[in-house]
């Protein structure tokens, strides 16, 4: 598997290394900012203090809670989209529609070719990074699901603004490589919808990571996985973060009939839910992934992002993801 590439990066991890999909709930103070920033209340630079405020309070929790690949909780974000669309020269904000459950966002528009504007996100990895000598996480929207869930008024197809985005996607990588980030996640949650666009996909993932120096994951969460299974595995990504928990590991089944081939990061608990696991339960996820993959392919990491869940409730579910990957590390 791609214990080989870790080390190769100089990346130390133990085997069920624990990490976190990417986004954590904002501490109270910080919800009521942003709200008083729309409103024009408080500065910018007041908001961006609380945001380093309640960023460095996850790190510190990370780190306390003993995860081995940190994130930095996303506390200066909203939607994983508008975020990038925001700041990515060819967008303009398009109007309210409903991306799941009672999520609302605003649909951007492509208007004109997109471009990198300079580094978005390499900032805030530097700061999170500065923070810890364990390894965070570069966060990235990846190009298909970008294109996905955008309005395109300016390219020919579908394929041709994900690619247009992947070249742009490739530049935050690179840039976050230099700046020393050697795990980066690029999400792609649409990546299952439309199971006839895979090879779209597949080949936005090759243009915007292909001979690159990192260790790639990539986020994928609802959808029918068995209809682009085993194909979605040609991905040009080193391991695979899905949600397992939600849907009483059914994937696994999907798995037994073609070898899973990369490092997955195995949700292990449900991020949807208020209710808490029981650690028993959060075990017997990982013995039941351990029937069909390898100690050196598993990775355990809640479902999905922890924004929804309260901030008491997100560390609850860490600690539980900790404590099971440890009671199999002996
Ligand atoms: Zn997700």
């Amino acid at each position: 598997m791609s214990r080989e590439k870790l080390k190769s990066l100089g990346l130390k991890l133990p085997l069920f290394p624990t990490t976190s999909v990417g986004s954590f709930p904002k501490p109270d103070y910080l919800s009521k900012a942003r709200a008083e920033f729309i409103k024009g209340k408080i500065t910018a630079e007041h908001l961006h203090e609380l945001e380093r405020k309640a960023t460095k309070f996850w790190i510190q929790t990370q780190e306390k809670l003993g995860v081995d690949v940190l994130v930095d909780g996303e506390m200066y974000r909203g939607d994983m989209v508008a975020y990038f669309a925001e700041r990515l020269p060819g967008f303009a904000e398009g109007g309210l529609v409903r991306s799941y459950g009672n999520r609302y966002y605003h649909k951007p528009i492509i208007t004109g070719g997109v471009e990198w504007p300079g580094p978005v996100t390499v900032e805030w990895w530097k700061y999170a990074q500065s923070l810890t000598k364990k390894p965070v996480k570069g966060m990235l929207t990846g190009a298909y699901t970008i294109m996905d869930w955008s309005f395109n008024e300016h390219y020919a197809d579908r394929r041709a603004t994900a690619m247009a985005l992947a070249g742009v996607i490739r530049k935050e990588v690179e840039a976050l490589i230099v700046a020393g980030c050697k795990i980066i996640q690029i999400d792609e949650p649409a990546l299952s919808v439309r199971p006839e666009e895979l090879p779209v996909a597949i080949e936005a993932m090759d243009a915007t990571t292909k001979g690159l120096e990192a260790y790639f994951i990539t986020h994928a969460c609802y959808g029918a996985f068995e209809q682009i299974y085993p194909g979605m595995l040609e991905l040009a990504v080193d391991n695979f973060d899905l949600e397992m928990a939600n849907n009483e590991l059914g994937l696994l089944e999907v798995f037994r009939g073609q070898p899973f081939t990369k490092d997955i990061s195995f949700g292990v608990v449900d991020v949807h839910s208020h209710t808490m696991e029981k650690e028993d339960t959060v075990r017997q996820r990982v013995e039941q992934a351990l029937t069909i993959l390898s100690r050196d392919q598993i990775w355990v990491d809640p479902d999905c992002g922890l924004k929804t869940r309260t901030v008491d409730e997100a560390i609850e579910k860490l600690r539980l993801c900790v404590a099971a990957a440890e009671a199999f590390r002996n």
